[in-house]
């Protein structure tokens, strides 16, 4: 698929440094969100941080709307508590094919920033917190895949193999949503 920037794929070990936080707030940095805010909506991605494009600094975009038409930025996220336990079933626009069940905090306070440096609280639960816990992950250069054992893993990549012999990919193996 052609995106406005182009997507990094697991196992790419670019994918696993851990990213810088943003200190300069400038137009580069709201074009970067902007693009990253294209190519997410262009490969149905309901979240997506700047390590996935190669951009090795703490952002990540988010749109868990139905209408698709409600961004969310932030930069420098950090989880100051969570509580709960929730198994969401995730997919990754970085890892391809693969749909496993995580476990996530169920509800997270985070402290973030705008794009123009003004700090932010936010308290939140469902899908947009199991989607911040994703792509702060990303940002540490932790994939969602490495919450599942090697013997699950490599069950799962045998799944694909056979579903895609079968002709069946998309129905068998389409996540409920891409973060
Ligand atoms: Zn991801």
């Amino acid at each position: 698929m052609n995106t406005k920037l182009e997507i990094l794929e697991f196992p790419d070990k670019r994918l696993r440094k851990t990213s810088v936080p943003v200190k300069t707030f400038n137009s580069e940095l709201k074009q970067l969100a902007e693009d990253m805010l294209i190519t997410m909506y262009q490969s149905m991605g309901i979240g997506l941080a700047a390590p996935q494009v190669n951009h090795r600094i703490r952002l990540i975009v988010i749109d868990i709307s139905e209408e698709r038409n409600e961004p969310m930025v932030f930069v420098n996220p950090e989880i100051e508590n969570s509580s709960g336990e929730v198994e969401s079933s995730e997919g990754c626009l970085s890892v391809p094919d693969i749909k496993t069940e995580v476990n996530r905090f169920e509800s997270i306070e985070i402290r973030a920033k705008k794009l123009d440096g003004e700090e932010f609280h936010m308290k939140i639960d469902g899908l947009l917190s199991i989607c911040v816990q994703h792509e702060i992950d990303h940002l540490d250069g932790k994939l969602f895949i490495d919450y599942v054992s090697e013997i699950k893993l490599e069950r799962l990549r045998k799944k694909i193999i056979k579903d895609k012999k079968a002709l069946n990919l998309e129905k068998q193996t389409k996540p409920d949503y891409l973060i």
